[in-house]
This record gives C-alpha cells, sequence and structure tokens, in this order.
C-alpha cells in the first residue's frame, strides 16, 4: 500500500514492488531456455528483457504500471494520385510525448511525498498481466476492461516503496475458450488454436524495424502486409475490440512528391527539413531513429503503394 493518492490518475494502473524485474528478467529467461521464446526475439528486445534500473532507483521502489487508452493511427501518402492512409497500431505515434506526459502526471503525485518516478524498460505485458492490469487474448496481447487492446502500455520505476504487492499467475480472457477469430486471420499463422503464447518469431511486428530485425524471412510474403509498421489483423479482428476498432486518429500526410522522396531512400544526410519536421512531429523519429525509420519507410512504401 502507500499513502501517495493515484485515484485520480486518468488511465488503468497498478504499482508492485520493483524486485518484481527479476521476477520479470527470470520469467524471460525461463521461456526462452524452455524453446518457448525465440532466439530471434530473446535477442532482439535485450534492451526491455534486461529491465536495467536507472540511477538512483533500487529495488526497495516500485514499479508503476499504466495503460493509456491509444487509437489506431494513419499517417498519409500521395501516390498516383490518392492518398493513402496507411495504418499503425496504438503505440507507435507520439510514444514518447505520451510517456513523459504520464511521467509528469506520476511525479506531481509523487513530489509532496518525497518520491519521485522514471520511465522503466522492461517487458510491459508481462509487468501488465501479472500486475493484474491485463489479461492476454489467445494472440498473446494484453486486453485491459474499458480499451481493450486499443491503449499504450507504460511502466516506471519509482523510489516510493510498495512492499505488498499482487504478483499473479497472468490472467487469460476466458472469452478467448471458444473463439478463434485471431487464429484464423493470422496471416503467418503464429497464433495457436489450443494455447495463449504465440510464435513471436512468426509475428509480422518482429520484423517492423523497431527489434533491430527488418529483413523478412523467406517465408513471409509481402502480400500480408496491410500496416505501414507492424501488424493488426489479429486485433481488428478481435471480437473484444469490437467497441475500439473504428477509433482511428489521422496524422500527417506527404505529398507525391515527398512519398517518391521516401520510396527511394531519403538519408540522414538529404532528408528535406518539411519531412523532417513532420515525422518528428508525430513522434516516429524519436521511437525508432532516423536512419532506421528512412529504412523502414522505403521498404513499406515499396511494399504498399
Ligand atoms: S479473437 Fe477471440 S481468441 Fe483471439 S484474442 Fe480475441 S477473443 Fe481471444
Ligand atoms: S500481429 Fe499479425 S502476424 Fe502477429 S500474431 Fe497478430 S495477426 Fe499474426
Amino acid at each position: 500500500m502507500t499513502n501517495v493518492n493515484f485515484d485520480d490518475l486518468p488511465y488503468p494502473h497498478r504499482i508492485v514492488s520493483a524486485r518484481r524485474r527479476e521476477d520479470m528478467k527470470n520469467e524471460i529467461d525461463t521461456l526462452h531456455a524452455d524453446g518457448k521464446l525465440a532466439d530471434i526475439v530473446y535477442h532482439s528486445y535485450t534492451r526491455l528483457f534486461d529491465c536495467p534500473m536507472p540511477e538512483g532507483y533500487t529495488e526497495s521502489g516500485s514499479l508503476i504500471i499504466a495503460a493509456v487508452p491509444r487509437p489506431q493511427e494513419t499517417v498519409g501518402f500521395t501516390w498516383k494520385g490518392t492518398t493513402h492512409w496507411l495504418l499503425l497500431p496504438p503505440t507507435y505515434i507520439r510514444y514518447w510525448e505520451i510517456t513523459e506526459q504520464v511521467e509528469t502526471l506520476l511525479n506531481q503525485r509523487l513530489k509532496p511525498h518525497g518520491y519521485s518516478a522514471t520511465f522503466a524498460r522492461v517487458p510491459q505485458k508481462i509487468a501488465a498481466a501479472r500486475s493484474g492490469l491485463a489479461q492476454y487474448g489467445r494472440n498473446n496481447i494484453a486486453y485491459v476492461p474499458g480499451c481493450g487492446s486499443f491503449h499504450m502500455l507504460v511502466t516506471y520505476y519509482s523510489d516510493m516503496p510498495y512492499p505488498d504487492d499482487t504478483w499473479q499467475e497472468p490472467g487469460i480472457m476466458p472469452q478467448c475458450q471458444k473463439c478463434s477469430a485471431c487464429a484464423n486471420a493470422c496471416p503467418s499463422k503464429a497464433i495457436s488454436h489450443d494455447g495463449f503464447l504465440i510464435q513471436q518469431d512468426r509475428c509480422i511486428t518482429l520484423y517492423s524495424g523497431y527489434s533491430g530485425v527488418l529483413d523478412f524471412p523467406d517465408w513471409l510474403d509481402a502480400s500480408w502486409i496491410e500496416c505501414l509498421i507492424g501488424c493488426m489483423k489479429c486485433q481488428r479482428t478481435c471480437p473484444e475490440n469490437r467497441a475500439y476498432v473504428k477509433w482511428i486518429e489521422q496524422n500527417e500526410s506527404f505529398s507525391q512528391e515527398e512519398t517518391l522522396l521516401l520510396r527511394s531512400g531519403l538519408t540522414e544526410n538529404n532528408i528535406p527539413a518539411s519531412i523532417h519536421e513532420r515525422l518528428d512531429r508525430i513522434g516516429l523519429i524519436r521511437f525508432f531513429g532516423l536512419k532506421k525509420l528512412l529504412e523502414v519507410l522505403s521498404r513499406k512504401l515499396n511494399l504498399l503503394l
């Protein structure tokens, strides 16, 4: 328990002891050792799976996990006279801006009590599921009451003690027992019809660039790709997202001339300022890094347009 009042925090959230970082690391290592987490996934997300502890924080503090409801997003690219609004999952656009907004809110509540909070690199889904904030769907996506899977999970280390937490077996959405819609919709057959752990190395999202992996493996059919980044097929098909699936926000758009430049492959040295400014405004440069983002955009625009 804590005497800090988080009741008015506008997002569903949970608090656990910071010693849970060790539990998360162990869980990831066990999944990997048992062959349930592919090498490529284990090594691609090391910076998350290592759960690095920021300076000034210790395991006697806490982890605060929040789910910020977020829409699907689109970015427009004009090609052959038509503007194509290409879809992104509810995570990538303005990721750091939103992460910092939540951090500010937390610090406003913590500071009068002599505590602080800072962003935590941890496996967000495990933190959410083990703290009771989310339940897993068959597609291994975290579902949160009130927003389905349309949210952004963010976790923060705090020096506020929280020794008596609840760290539980991850919940499974009961609705999945009689449903296989996501497994049927998944083009790469990454989702099992009788389990809740997907074959992460067959999930298209892994090959989006963020993890460091950009080259498509031989088995990945380019016609399966629909999103500018990642894949939304299982989430858009899921009946548990029915109430949120039409929540889509339009972002910046790029002219035919700009789209041609992006398709052709711009570099950090020759990107026009106006393109840089708009990619920066929607937070994609900060999320991917400019070099990686330009590689991702060139590849995807050649595929999708
Ligand atoms: S589509 Fe069905 S099985 Fe898949 S996560 Fe949603 S409810 Fe569960
Ligand atoms: S995100 Fe796409 S590829 Fe990954 S499990 Fe869902 S439908 Fe399959």
